[in-house]
């Protein structure tokens, strides 16, 4: 999947659609404007099914080991998220509801 990188908002006051604005005298920022929902935007594109959009890491009951283990590592991650320097990735078959409990789990 690709996704479209984030735009700034065309009349935005800040950046005036740029993307950058001032922070101080002589410096600039990206303009707030890129970052403002930017946990909606994620949601939204991580495509979780309506039926999934409830669930989270709390509510998921593992069904056997490797998915207990998988819910353990996915804890650890989100607990040290953002600080930590590596990513995280689950495999498994088509339909795997992992990526999806994950996803959401992730996005809060
Ligand atoms: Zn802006």
């Amino acid at each position: 999947m690709v996704t479209e990188p984030v735009k700034p908002e065309p009349e935005c006051p800040h950046c005036g659609g740029t993307g950058w604005e001032r922070s101080g005298q002589s410096s600039m920022r990206h303009c707030r404007c890129l970052t403002a929902g930017r946990s909606d935007r994620l949601l939204a594109e991580a495509r979780i099914p309506r039926r999934y959009e409830h669930c989270g890491l709390d509510s998921f009951r593992p069904n056997d080991p490797s998915q207990a283990r998988a819910k353990a590592d996915a804890s650890r991650f989100l607990e040290k998220y953002p600080t930590i320097d590596v990513g995280l990735l689950f495999l498994g078959p088509a339909a795997s509801e992992r990526p999806t409990w994950l996803s959401r789990s992730s996005s809060r």
